[in-house]
């Protein structure tokens, strides 16, 4: 397929090519992006399709080429926030399927197609007892966006079981295999929110697991529940069902609170300058940075410090349970999420000097 695009690319072919395959992809015109989004706001695309096979995506990438128009790809749209009309086509991705690319007796390694639910890649794992990626269970969205935040949870992040990605360039429908060293992955960060920033389709993630894994405890409440539950050693399935429970009674549902997690990174500063800030603030939360002799900030806390813990302004506010949570009450428009996130970086910045930036896409 890639070739037969080469060559389209090369002669011009495409419209051509494009109108043998059309019957296969549906295009539409001027879709409302908000029930695609799980803030549920959203303004329209131009152009919108949804890809179950890759021949699709590829005839979507043709179409956009054509029309001399961007190019954007939904997930499960559980990390963005869409505040103007996108002149261009949405791919919804939805090419699903997962499976073992190679086992031995110490490790396993298992693909899974972009649009696969992240959280049934990780089930697959945990029902065979392959560890390593447990720890990330019922994190919302799909598997191809995983990669592109270096998603996170309860101290385990995706570059921990993360073994390659195979991505299609959007321009030359090239197909291009991503190792570790090519995604620089950081702290919800990586190569394709930055150099590559909406250059590549990410079609499929291989994770690499463990068959005598070594489980993370220490994190969050996960040892609370445990003495709860009264297990001493848990399965990987235990703990990976223990982190649905607490997810479960911390997060609100989007389905019910329309929201996109957190929506700030926790800021990150050198260990000097926290010391600095601590005179002024004693009870000011840190844990070690991602760096060396660096030292991040809950954003959760300097927000609630900041008066904004469950405090409505309209139908927009922090969620009172957990304050990095942006929370669509009903029927907020992209203006008015848009002037939260502002009032909120405005009023951590006014109390503690400390810039809070956004985790979710705001595009
Ligand atoms: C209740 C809730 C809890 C959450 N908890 C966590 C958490 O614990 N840890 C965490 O890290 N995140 C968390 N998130 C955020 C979110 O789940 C992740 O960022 C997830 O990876 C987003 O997946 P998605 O498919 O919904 O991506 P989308 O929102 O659809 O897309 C996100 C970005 O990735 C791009 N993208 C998506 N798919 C592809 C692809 N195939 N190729 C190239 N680019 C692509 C999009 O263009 C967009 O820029 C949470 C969100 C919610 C709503």
């Amino acid at each position: 397929m890639v070739a037969f695009l080469d060559i389209g690319y090369k002669y011009g072919l495409f419209p051509y090519f494009g109108a043998i395959i059309k019957a296969m992809l549906n295009i539409k015109k001027q879709i409302n992006l908000k029930p695609y989004t799980t803030l549920k706001i959203g303004s329209k695309a131009a152009y919108f399709c949804v890809v179950s096979q890759e021949e699709e995506l590829f005839e979507a990438i043709a179409f956009a080429k054509d029309k001399k128009i961007p190019i954007m790809i939904l997930g499960g749209g559980s990390n963005v926030l869409m505040t103007k009309p996108f002149p261009g086509l949405v791919i919804k991705n939805e090419l699903k399927g997962v499976s073992v690319v190679k086992e031995t007796e110490a490790s396993a390694w298992v693909e899974a197609r972009s649009g696969e639910w992240w959280s049934a890649l990780v089930y697959f794992a945990v029902e065979r007892g392959w560890g390593g990626a447990e720890n990330l269970y019922y994190v919302p969205g799909t598997v191809g966006a995983a990669p592109i935040q270096n998603i996170g949870a309860y101290g385990v992040e995706l570059k921990d079981v993360f073994y390659s990605l195979r991505a299609i360039d959007l321009k030359t429908g090239r197909e291009k295999i991503f190792k570790i060293n090519d995604c620089a992955f950081g702290y919800r960060d990586s190569v394709f929110k930055n150099r590559f920033k909406g250059k590549y389709f990410v079609a499929g993630v291989t994770i690499k697991l463990s068959k005598q894994p070594r489980l993370h405890l220490d994190y969050g409440n996960i040892r609370d529940e445990l003495e709860r539950l009264g297990i001493k050693k848990p399965s990987i399935i235990e703990l990976a069902d223990i982190i649905r429970k607490i997810r479960d009674s911390k997060l609100p549902n989007p389905a019910v609170l329309p929201n996109a997690g957190s929506f700030f990174k926790n800021p990150e500063i050198s260990a000097a300058a926290f010391k600095k800030i601590q005179k002024s603030f004693p009870d000011m939360k840190s844990f070690p940075g991602s760096k060396p002799n660096s030292i991040k900030i809950p954003a959760a806390w300097l927000i609630e410090q900041a008066g904004f813990k469950g405090k409505r302004f309209g139908p927009v506010g922090m969620y009172e349970k957990q304050a990095l949570i942006l929370v669509n009450y009903g029927g907020a428009t992209a203006k008015q999420a848009v002037a939260q996130v502002k009032r909120v970086q405005d009023g951590v910045y006014k109390k503690f000097g400390l810039k809070i930036e956004p985790e979710v896409n705001i595009i």
